[in-house]
């Protein structure tokens, strides 16, 4: 009595439903990283995914994952759509059954001592997917400098979805301003902490921050001097964390070195910078002889512990953006 559920069932083994995803209203699509790991959720332009960004390679911005564009759905999608799938073969299901209880119940004579009638309640009517929406617009939105694809992240990114190239320059100033945003959070991180977890334990948090945009500063400068440095050859080992050594390689390979942008008194501002990151990284912010002669620095008396003050990070900040700036334009042959 069932042959139109049956019929239907067979059908369903082989029936697929598609489902479609919105773009947001910038016209991006829902990315994420299929790498269990990481599953960072990213957005890239409707028109570039479908344009420029190949069905064999996509990166993913956060960790440089690399799959087949089909495998870059969020997981978000995927459970919209396997729902969406579920109900219409529910509702496929739900018209089957249905007819067959109307043939049941025609079939029933009213001659009969016992008559029977079967009713069907409830049940999905639908037989079309819904679209998946698309979350909210991002902030950050970034255009690729080699292959010009268009992509969207929160927070910041490092490779090219479409080409998978890592960008020194984006990622420098990447860093940057994450050391920014770093001191800029001080006063919010510790009022929220001293709360949670008391004013001593809230102020070394916020002291031990401050410290590490030293040492963010430095190693963002010198990936940085790294990268840029490519088409000349291998710089030598951890050459870039030095100041003067660093800045002659420079003038070796392209004639000028850090003093065509800064004041010598900038660079030896920048060199003390420098040596306080030495101390707190290798000395946990003791200073010794070595700091006192080598920096000039004659607040300090050996002994002492390194302070670092907001205005550090900011004087650090500002003079490895210019330099930054200025190296990019010297030693990046159009
Ligand atoms: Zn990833
Ligand atoms: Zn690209």
């Amino acid at each position: 009595m069932f042959e139109n559920t049956l019929k239907d069932l067979q059908r369903l083994a082989t029936m697929t439903v598609s489902v479609e995803v919105e773009t947001d209203e910038k016209g991006y699509l829902d990315k994420q990283c299929p790498a269990t790991t990481c599953e960072f959720i990213f957005k890239v332009n409707a028109e570039d995914w479908k344009n420029i960004v190949r069905d064999e390679a996509v990166w993913c911005p956060m960790c440089g994952h690399e799959a087949p564009a089909d495998q870059w759905y969020t997981i978000e999608q995927v459970e919209h759509a396997k729902s969406e799938a579920v109900q219409v073969f529910a509702g496929q299901l739900n018209q089957a059954l249905r007819a067959d209880v109307d043939q049941f119940n025609r079939r029933q004579t009213k001659k009969s001592f016992i008559s029977m009638s079967m009713t069907l309640k409830g049940g999905s009517n639908r037989t079309y997917t819904m679209p998946a929406k698309a979350a909210d617009a991002m902030q950050l939105e970034i255009a690729c400098d080699s292959c010009s694809c268009r992509f969207a992240v929160i927070g910041s990114a490092y490779f090219c979805p479409s080409c998978g190239v890592n960008s020194v320059t984006r990622t420098y100033q990447d860093s940057l301003r994450k050391i920014r945003a770093k001191l800029a959070s001080e006063d919010t991180v510790r009022q929220a902490l001293t709360s949670s977890i008391g004013k001593d334990d809230a102020e070394l948090t916020c002291r031990s921050m401050r410290e590490t945009c030293l040492s963010d500063g430095v190693t963002a400068f010198q990936r940085y001097c790294e990268g840029l440095y490519e088409p000349y050859g291998k710089a030598p080992f951890n050459i870039f964390q030095r100041i003067d050594d660093g800045s002659a390689l420079w003038r070796s390979k392209i004639g000028v070195g850090y003093e065509q942008w800064l004041t010598s008194a900038e660079i030896e501002v920048l060199k003390v910078l420098y040596q306080k990151r030495h101390l707190l990284a290798h000395c946990e912010g003791i200073v010794d002889e070595k700091y006192v002669e080598k920096s000039g620095d004659s607040t300090y008396k050996p002994g002492q512990r390194l302070v670092i003050a907001e205005s550090d990070v900011a004087t650090m900040l500002s003079l490895l953006e210019k330099l930054g700036a200025k190296l990019h334009e010297a030693a990046v042959k159009p």
